[in-house]
C-alpha cells in the first residue's frame, strides 16, 4: 500500500518563452519551445516520490499520454490508478513566459474534467497514509475523496488551488490545508492579505472548520496556524529565484512526505519550505523539484 495517494490532474504543459507576452490579436514567434508533464497532481506526486515516499496516483488521461506515463513511473510514481479517458486527451497547460518571467497561461482540463468518484479507489488512504488532492479535478471528486480518506483515518491535505470555494463539511474533514494568499482570501471571501502578518491577522480571526493551515507566502515562506496555538512564521531561505512555476506542487508533495514519515507540521513545514525555495532555483515545475539528498545537503 502508498503511504501517500494523490487524487488529481495530470496535463501536458506545452512551455513557448517570447520575448514578450502577445496583445490581444497579436502574433508573435516563440524562442523556446519545450514539452513536459504537469498539472498540480502529477507534479505534487513527482515531488514526493523524489523526497522518497511511496506515491500512488489516482488520474484520468486520454490515450495520447503513453510518455507521460512512462515519465511519471521512471520518478517511482504508481501509476496503476492513472485510467485512460475514453473520449477527452490529456488535460492540456499552455504556457507562455516572456523574457521578465511574467507568464499567461491556458489550461484545457481535457481527461482530468472525465474523473468521477466512480474511479477512486477502495482504499484511499487509512492510518499512517496521506491523501493529497488539489483543485484541478471536480469538486464532487476532491469532496468524496477527502470524506473517504478522513472515514479511514488516513492525514488529509487540501491544496485548495486554484482558488475556489469549499463546502464546510468538505473543510470539516481536511487536517492540513495548504493554500497560498490569494487562495486563503477566496475561501473566507475576503481581500487578500499581504505577508506573514496579513495572514496571521486573517487566520488569528477566521473560522475555518479544518484542523491546521498552512499558508504559503512565496519569498517570505510559510505560515503554520494549528488550533489552539499561535501562528508560527516560517521564513524561506533567501534564494535566486528563477522560475516560481511549481513552488507551490513542491511545498505540498515536500510537505506531504514528511507527513508520511509521521512528522509534526511545523518540522514538516520547515522541510517544505526549504523543498520549495531549492525548486525555484531551477527552470521547469518537475525538472527542479530536489531529491531528499538534495535537500538534506549543508549546501541546501
Ligand atoms: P504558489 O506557487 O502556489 O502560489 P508560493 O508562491 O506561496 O506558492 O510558493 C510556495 C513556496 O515556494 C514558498 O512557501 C517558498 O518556500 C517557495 N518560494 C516561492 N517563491 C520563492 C522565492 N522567490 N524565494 C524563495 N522561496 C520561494
Amino acid at each position: 500500500m502508498s503511504s501517500i495517494t494523490v487524487v488529481g490532474s495530470v496535463n501536458r504543459d506545452l512551455v513557448l518563452t517570447v520575448q514578450d507576452l502577445p496583445r490581444p490579436g497579436e502574433t508573435v514567434l516563440a524562442e523556446r519551445f519545450v514539452e513536459g508533464v504537469g498539472g498540480k497532481g502529477a507534479n505534487q506526486a513527482v515531488a514526493a516520490a523524489r523526497l522518497g515516499s511511496r506515491v500512488r496516483l489516482v488520474a484520468r488521461v486520454g490515450a495520447d499520454a503513453e510518455t507521460i506515463l512512462r515519465a511519471l513511473a521512471a520518478e517511482g510514481v504508481d501509476v496503476t490508478e492513472v485510467l485512460p479517458a475514453a473520449d477527452a486527451s490529456t488535460g492540456i497547460a499552455s504556457v507562455v513566459v516572456d523574457r521578465a518571467g511574467e507568464n499567461t497561461i491556458v489550461v484545457n482540463p481535457g481527461a482530468n474534467a472525465a474523473l468521477t468518484v466512480a474511479d477512486l479507489p477502495e482504499h484511499l488512504s487509512g492510518a499512517g497514509e496521506v491523501l493529497l488532492v488539489q483543485h484541478e479535478i471536480a469538486p464532487e471528486v476532491v469532496a468524496a475523496a477527502v470524506l473517504r480518506a478522513r472515514e479511514l483515518g488516513g492525514t488529509v491535505v487540501l491544496n485548495p488551488a486554484p482558488a475556489r470555494p469549499v463546502a464546510s463539511d468538505v473543510l470539516a474533514a481536511v487536517d492540513v490545508l495548504v493554500p497560498n494568499l490569494g487562495e486563503l482570501a477566496t475561501l473566507l471571501d475576503v481581500a487578500p492579505p499581504t505577508g506573514p502578518d496579513g495572514a496571521r491577522d486573517l487566520l488569528e480571526k477566521a473560522e475555518l472548520p479544518c484542523g491546521a493551515v498552512v499558508v504559503t507566502l512565496g519569498a517570505d515562506g510559510a505560515l503554520v496556524k494549528q488550533p489552539g496555538r499561535p501562528a508560527v512564521h516560517l521564513p524561506a531561505p533567501a534564494v535566486d529565484a528563477v522560475d516560481t512555476v511549481g513552488a507551490g506542487d513542491t511545498f505540498c508533495g515536500a510537505l506531504a512526505d514528511s507527513l508520511a514519515r509521521g512528522g509534526d507540521l511545523l518540522s514538516a513545514a520547515e522541510r517544505a519550505v526549504r523543498a520549495a525555495s531549492l525548486a525555484v532555483t531551477g527552470l521547469g515545475a518537475q525538472s527542479s523539484m530536489p531529491t531528499a539528498a538534495q535537500l538534506d545537503s549543508p549546501a541546501a
